[in-house]
């Protein structure tokens, strides 16, 4: 096993000008519920790491994490598709993210979450959709993997990479509850933010 990845809560910034000081930035973003705060938990080793991100008042704001006492940061964006958000949220969520993920210059990878056991939303390929019309530097995350049966799992991943537009090596498939993949996303994310 490598080693963990060693964050530390830095700040929520509601705006792009109130982001830490940071040489480079890995931003996690998927719809809520995907597996991203499990997925943040798992990378740090830490059961409780992105509570932060789910405390009342924090779960629209762009939450930020020191990465191994460096100066590289690890964003953890707030979720999407929310069914009951008014639509005013969604223009000021839609506002907040067309800004940090365009004009973040820092920014070395956006990491897009899909849930590997519901496959990929309209919204999942909306947002792969506009990340490539820029373009912008993403890789998809397939998480909850042990959620799929091992009978299904070849279909599921290929299915998954064709709805993405991927090849299936493309993907990287990740179990929170497991343990599956982390070492192998923590290890990129190390390359990234190097
Ligand atoms: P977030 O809203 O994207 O931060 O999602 P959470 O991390 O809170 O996860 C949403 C739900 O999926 C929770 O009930 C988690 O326990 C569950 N979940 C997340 N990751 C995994 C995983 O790898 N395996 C399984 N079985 N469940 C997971």
């Amino acid at each position: 096993m490598s080693r963990r990845l060693q964050l530390r809560f830095l700040t929520s910034a509601d705006d792009i000008t109130k982001l830490p000081d940071s040489s480079a930035e890995v931003a996690l973003v998927g719809r809520s519920n995907v597996g991203k705060s499990s997925l943040v938990n798992a990378l740090s080793g830490r059961k409780a790491m992105a509570h932060v991100s789910k405390t009342p008042g924090r779960t629209r704001l762009l939450n930020c994490f020191e990465v191994d006492g460096g100066d590289a940061t690890l964003v953890d964006c707030p979720g999407y598709g929310y069914a009951q958000a008014p639509a005013q949220m969604r223009g000021s969520w839609r506002k907040l993210m067309e800004t940090y993920l365009q004009q973040r210059e820092q920014l070395a990878m956006i990491l897009v979450l899909v849930d590997g056991e519901i496959g990929p939303t309209k919204l999942d390929v909306q947002m792969l959709d506009w990340l490539r019309s820029i373009p912008l530097p993403h890789s998809v995350i397939a998480t909850k993997f042990d959620k799929v049966k091992a009978m299904q799992r070849a279909a599921r991943q290929k299915e998954l990479a064709a709805t993405c537009d991927l090849q299936v090596d493309d993907v990287v498939w990740v179990s929170a509850a497991k343990g599956t993949g982390i070492d192998e996303l923590e290890r990129r994310v190390r390359l990234w933010l190097a």
